[in-house]
């Protein structure tokens, strides 16, 4: 189907309805987005409703509209209502999935060279504490994840295929749809963290064919900082184990046993931040209007020309790999390490963060990178702040040659 593109005018009324795009040229979106202006609102009403009349008493109120957060999130992912449950960031999400896989001595886990350290921990702690393996497929030459590889490395004890959609410290991408593939083919239990994902591309869980997939809600997705979710297929949920239990995710309790809820909620507890809830929902309700593929199509224009104005400057690497790119633009200035590229760029109002070599500590150090700024585009960005984020680190350079 053809995308219809943002339109200028459509780009300065979102610009427009987005406070902080007036003070500063934000290319830190795979850190944190700046939040449209409802969902800011959305969440500071709440809590004033709140203090006003009471917490239990606003969320009574606002019961249909908390609700259908989960509603908005199913839709963003093209779940079920009942395959979502609200958490606090992508990491909670991630080790509930991963920490209630009942992991036996002997079972392996493959994974990527993009994959997050919250998710390289997990496996190396599993491997620690209960005899799993883990293999990890290498990027091939070109930066491109190998499907023939994996093939390879599966073998009868093959317990997990985890796979980073798009790993916070580079532009490339995994192909988690042909993974996917691979993963059902051989009925394999299939965990992906689209953490970089949501809000900037189409997820589609039923394309992917994933079981369990992890989400924070901060960066593609606009929302408040503190959100996130879990998406369990269905048929999966039973198959995990609870890692914490309370009277909201296991109600039916007697002194002989207790049974958990039956969706997706039991892996949530009761407590939790009903206004950035509410504010989360917003934030995909936002996006949903706009149209994820149109974002999609936004971002990747602006983050190729990016690219192709970095790379045509004197003294600067640009490092993303790989045939399919994303928002994620990374590159290094000759003779000044990256936090000092973002310092300068900073003092210019210009944000742009440092992708650290502990985040995909696999791929930075085959490729030897220590760290690397990071210029991350959302659709608000215009390609006017890229020429000036481009100026300027032309002139940082003359400056220090
Ligand atoms: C940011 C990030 C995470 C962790 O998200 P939190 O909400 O901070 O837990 C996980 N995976 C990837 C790829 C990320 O970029």
């Amino acid at each position: 189907m053809e995308i219809t593109p943002l339109s200028e005018q459509e780009i300065q009324q979102l610009r427009t309805e987005t406070e902080g795009t007036a003070q500063k040229i934000h290319f830190n979106n795979a850190g944190a987005s700046l939040p449209p202006d409802v969902v800011v609102e959305t969440v500071v009403n709440y809590l004033h409703e709140e203090a006003i009349n009471g917490g239990y008493e606003t969320e009574y109120k606002y019961d249909d509209q908390l609700n259908n957060t989960y509603e908005l999130v199913a839709r963003l992912i093209n779940a079920g209502k009942d395959e979502i449950a609200l958490v606090e960031n992508a990491s909670t999400a991630w080790g509930i999935a991963f920490n209630g896989i009942d992991f036996k001595p002997g079972d392996e886990i493959i994974t990527c060279e993009m994959e997050y350290v919250t998710n390289l921990i997990g496996f190396l702690n599993v491997q620690k504490t209960r005899g799993v393996t883990l293999k990890i497929i290498p990027n091939d030459d070109l930066g491109n994840f190998s499907l023939p590889a994996l093939e390879a490395a599966i073998s009868p004890n093959t317990k997990l295929i985890a796979m980073t959609h798009i790993s916070s410290t580079a532009g490339g991408m995994i192909p988690i749809v042909e993974i996917g593939k691979v993963a059902r083919k051989h009925h394999i239990l299939y965990l992906v963290d689209a953490c970089q994902s949501a809000g900037q591309i189409p997820v589609d869980v039923k394309e992917i064919g994933c079981d369990m997939l992890s989400v924070t809600g901060r960066k593609y997705l606009r929302a408040p900082r503190g959100t996130g979710f879990l998406f369990v297929r269905k048929e999966v949920q039973d198959k995990l184990q609870l890692l914490f239990m309370d009277g909201f995710s296991a109600p039916s309790v007697s002194l002989d046993n207790f049974r958990p809820r039956n969706d997706a909620r039991r892996f949530e507890l009761y407590e939790k931040n009903r206004a950035i809830t509410l504010g989360l929902g917003k934030a995909v309700e936002y996006a949903l209007n706009i149209g994820v593929d149109r974002i999609w199509q936004r971002v990747q224009y602006l983050a190729n020309l990016m690219r192709q104005q970095l790379a045509a400057i004197d003294g600067i690497t640009v490092h993303d790999f790989g045939e399919q790119q994303c928002g994620i633009v990374t590159f290094s200035v000759n003779g000044m390490d990256s936090p000092s590229v973002k310092n300068k760029l900073a003092q210019n109002h210009i944000n742009v963060s440092v992708g650290k070599a502990i985040s995909t500590l696999i791929y930075m150090d085959k490729n030897h990178l220590t760290s690397n700024v990071r210029a991350s585009v959302h659709y608000y960005n215009t390609e006017a702040e890229i020429k000036v984020m481009c100026n300027t680190l032309k002139a940082l350079h003359v400056s220090i040659v």
